[in-house]
C-alpha cells in the first residue's frame, strides 16, 4: 500500500475526538490534517530512530572494542622477542600501528619504523614495580633436580636465613592459589615495599616454591642478602605450632642447598640473628634444635649416598 494512503486511512479510521480538541462533526482543514499526520509518522519514527541510533552505537563501540583489541595483539607482538622469527607477523603488527597513528593525525616516521622491525618495543614488564620471579612450586625430589641444573655464575651463597611469613599463616596461605600468592607476593615486594628481589623460597606443606630466582641473590634479611639464601616456613610461629609437613619440607630443601653449596647444617641462621634487624622471625616457636640436626643428618645420610627421609634420625642403615 502506497505509505500516504496508509496514514490517511489510519487518520480516517481514528477515533474521533480521542484527542479532545477536534469535535467530531467539525471538518479538518489542512493545517489539522497537517498535524495530524505530523504526529503519527513522528510516533512511528521516533522510535525507529532511537532504534536505529542505538544499534549504530553498538556497532560503533563493538567495532571500536575490535580495534583496542587488534592494537592490543599488535603491540604485544611488537614488544616479543620472539617476533624476529616471523617477519610478516612483525609487518602486519607495524602496519596496524601506522593506520592507528595514521586516524590519529599522525605518521610514524620512517627510521622509527626500521628501527621497530630490528628491536622489540620497550615493554614496561620487568621494569615497573617488578622483578622477575620463578614462582614454581616443587616437591623435595623435583627441587633436588631442580637445583642440580642450576648454575650460578653470579654469586655462591655461604649459609641459610630461615624465615616465617607470619602474616600470611597457612590457613590464609591455603586460601588462594599458590601461582596467584607469587604473583601478589611480588607486586607487594615491588610495588608496596619497593625492593627489587624477595626471599628465594617460600616452603608449605605441599611443597617447595621458589620465589626470588636461587641464581640471583634475593632481598629477606639485611645484613646478608649478598651472602645467603632465604627460606620463608609458611606459618606464624608466634602464634602458632610448626606444621610437620612444613617442617620435614624444609628440612629437605635446606639439606638440598646445602649440599649443593657445600654448607654445613650449623651454619643455619634465623632473621632474628641479623643485628640490623628488630624482626621477631621465624618466632618462638621454631627452634634451631627442630632444624639443624635433622638437616645435619640428611646431609650425612646423602654423603653416604642412602635413601633417606628426614623423619628418621642419621643412622638408617636399611
Ligand atoms: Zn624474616
Amino acid at each position: 500500500m502506497d505509505p500516504k494512503k496508509a496514514i490517511h486511512a489510519q487518520v480516517k479510521n481514528a477515533p474521533q475526538g480521542a484527542g479532545g480538541a477536534d469535535s467530531p462533526s467539525k471538518p479538518k482543514d489542512g493545517w489539522d490534517k497537517a498535524d495530524v499526520v505530523g504526529k503519527i509518522v513522528g510516533s512511528l519514527f521516533i522510535p525507529l530512530v532511537v532504534l536505529l541510533a542505538s544499534y549504530s552505537i553498538n556497532v560503533a563501540l563493538q567495532k571500536r572494542a575490535d580495534q583496542l583489541k587488534t592494537i592490543e595483539i599488535a603491540i604485544t607482538i611488537l614488544q616479543s622477542d620472539k617476533a624476529d622469527n616471523s617477519p610478516l607477523l612483525k609487518d602486519w603488527a607495524l602496519g596496524v600501528l601506522q593506520s592507528t597513528a595514521k586516524s590519529a593525525s599522525q605518521t610514524i616516521p620512517a627510521p622509527v619504523i626500521e628501527e621497530l622491525k630490528k628491536t622489540p618495543l620497550p615493554s614496561n614488564a620487568g621494569t615497573k614495580g617488578q622483578f622477575p620471579i620463578v614462582g614454581l612450586r616443587f616437591t623435595p625430589e623435583e627441587f633436588e633436580k631442580y637445583v642440580s641444573k642450576l648454575e650460578f655464575p653470579e654469586w655462591r651463597p655461604s649459609f641459610i636465613v630461615i624465615h616465617n611469613t607470619g602474616s600470611p599463616n597457612l590457613d590464609d596461605w591455603r586460601s588462594i592459589p599458590g601461582e596467584t600468592r607469587m604473583r601478589n607476593l611480588a607486586d607487594f615486594y615491588a610495588t608496596v615495599q619497593g625492593l627489587s628481589g624477595g626471599p628465594h623460597l617460600f616452603v608449605d606443606d605441599k611443597g617447595i616454591w621458589v620465589f626470588n630466582p636461587l641464581d640471583k641473590p634475593g632481598v629477606h634479611s639485611p645484613s646478608w642478602n649478598k651472602v645467603s639464601i632465604g627460606v620463608e616456613m609458611v606459618g606464624d610461629y608466634t602464634r602458632e605450632k610448626v606444621d610437620p609437613a612444613v617442617l620435614n619440607n624444609t628440612v629437605r630443601a635446606v639439606a638440598i642447598l646445602d649440599a649443593a653449596f657445600k654448607i654445613q647444617a650449623n651454619t643455619l641462621k634465623f632473621h632474628s640473628d641479623d643485628p640490623k634487624t628488630s624482626h621477631v622471625c621465624p618466632g618462638p616457636n621454631l627452634h634451631k634444635e627442630d632444624l639443624i640436626p635433622r638437616i645435619a643428618a640428611l646431609l650425612e645420610c646423602h654423603s653416604r649416598q642412602q635413601a633417606c627421609s628426614p623423619e628418621r634420625s642419621p643412622a638408617r642403615t636399611e
